[in-house]
């Protein structure tokens, strides 16, 4: 189905050390015996050269990952299981415990021959399966971190603190899943609509995965509303059309996309406040850059 590894685990209550935000697989389903996680690859992309809205490889495939696992659990429920898709337990920390992989500095999980550009999706079921792999004494260190740093020199934020944790507020990947944009973070998102695969695509555990060219989307098509193709892309929770086009406003100007004012314009009059007030600015900035 699309999955480069699929992990069998045993369902214990353990994995929940962030109780506020994460679940318990025996919360999810009572007498869960088995946490099902599957991996699927991506391939980071440089987006600098494009004049359109990037999105990170990531998105397309995290949202098939999700509708493929929904078929899989759907198959476990046919044969009368329990089971329960997308379910947000610490997916790095079973990684790291169960020996799949070890963290870099970027904060990121690497596997060897999928290095850190995957998604993964958690099953839960009672369905009893055979396990693949058994807890791990001691986290495993990233050696391949020793005397590189190439994600810290690429990072564009400075959000990688140096220490195997990011500062998220900073990260660009974080920043553009907010909305509104802060204004301090306008400029440095350049042309990411979603994600950004900086310290993904400079990391030697991803060396051997190939250059992919970014997923793009025309700015045109954003700014007015025509979000059908990203929303069957990328799912309808982040293709949401005024946050689509608040988005594609800060990054018209940031492109200088002087094409595009007419869009700006229209949308400066509709009866959105957010949109309208996003498109004031977009527009501001747009015909500041034009007179320089
Ligand atoms: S770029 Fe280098 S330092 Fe950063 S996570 Fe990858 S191997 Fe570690
Ligand atoms: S995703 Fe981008 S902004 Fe976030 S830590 Fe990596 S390079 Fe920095």
């Amino acid at each position: 189905m699309g999955f480069a590894l699929c992990c069998f685990l045993p369902a214990v209550t353990e994995y929940s050390t962030h109780p506020k935000l994460l679940q318990d697989p025996k919360s999810v389903v009572k007498d869960a015996k088995t946490v099902i996680l599957l991996l699927m690859p991506y391939r980071p992309a440089r987006a600098e050269d494009y004049c359109e809205a990037v999105i990170s490889n990531y998105y397309p495939v995290s949202h098939e990952a999700y509708k493929r696992a929904k078929v899989l659990s759907g198959l476990l429920l046919r044969e009368r299981f329990s089971a329960v898709s997308n379910v947000q337990l610490p997916l790095k920390k079973l990684l790291l415990d169960f020996g799949i992989g070890d963290m870099g500095l970027n904060s990121l999980i690497a596997i060897p021959k999928l290095g850190s550009a995957f998604h993964v999706q958690a099953i839960v079921t009672n369905a009893q399966f055979e396990y693949t792999h058994v807890a791990q004494k001691g986290i495993p260190s990233a050696q391949r971190c020793k005397n590189c740093l190439k994600c810290i020199s690429a990072c564009p934020t400075g959000a990688i603190r140096g220490d195997f944790s990011i500062e998220v507020q900073k990260c660009l990947r974080a920043v553009s899943e907010t909305d509104p944009i802060p204004e301090a973070y306008e400029v440095l998102l350049g042309n990411r609509l979603l994600g950004c695969d900086l310290c993904q695509s400079v990391c030697p555990a991803n060396a051997l995965l190939t250059q992919a060219e970014p997923f793009s989307y025309p700015l045109k098509r954003l700014l007015r509303g025509d979000i059908e193709e990203l929303r069957q892309t990328i799912g309808p929770n982040l293709a949401r059309t005024r946050r689509m086009q608040k988005k594609a406003a800060v990054l018209t100007a940031n492109l200088k996309r002087y094409d595009l004012k007419d869009e700006l314009i229209a949308l400066c009059r509709t009866d959105d406040e957010g949109v309208a007030r996003a498109a004031k600015r977009a527009l501001k900035r747009l015909e500041e850059s034009e007179c320089k």
